[in-house]
């Protein structure tokens, strides 16, 4: 079992991205934001091509940055958030990517992802719009579960390390 994510404050996140500018990180303010309901804290730079993902893990918090691509196509078509299976019919994923560390910046791994970094809204129905076009009937502490392995997945494959 992974640990919960507890209250973050600006310098517990600020000290995962020592690469990242004030300006880059983009840091959103805090005051109002629900840990309880958090299985990741994610947020988006303003310019939209950035997001960032701080978890907490065995080996402690960890944080990543990715590269945000929206979905252009001319049809939407039907996809599913890789992190929390969230399934949408139309733009609700965006492709999520990250350097691979220690590649020089030559390897990626990517993932679609819900467009704003809302998986844990998604699986606890608080977000509505859109709901998932495949509703599930496992349990929250099971999408929980599923949506922390997929994202501690990704970033093992990142080589992000705490
Ligand atoms: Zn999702």
């Amino acid at each position: 079992m992974t640990p919960y994510l507890q209250a973050l404050n600006r310098a517990d996140i600020t000290q995962l991205f020592p690469d990242c500018s004030a300006t880059e990180l983009a840091l959103p303010d805090l005051t109002h934001v629900d840990w309880a309901v958090l299985d990741y804290f994610g947020w988006l730079h303003p310019s939209g091509h950035l997001g960032y993902v701080v978890v907490a893990s065995e080996q402690g918090l960890q944080g990543m940055q990715l590269r945000r691509s929206l979905n252009h196509s001319a049809r939407p078509r039907t996809r599913m958030c890789s992190w929390c299976h969230h399934v949408y019919r139309s733009r609700g994923t965006a492709l999520f990517s990250a350097s691979v560390v220690g590649s020089d910046g030559r390897r990626f791994i990517g993932n679609h992802i819900c467009r704003n970094l809302d998986c844990s809204l998604r699986i606890r129905n608080l977000a509505s719009d859109p709901p998932t076009y495949l509703p599930e009937t496992i349990h929250i502490e099971h999408k929980i579960k599923r949506l922390k392995n997929s994202l501690l997945a990704f970033m093992a494959r990142a080589n992000v390390s705490a």
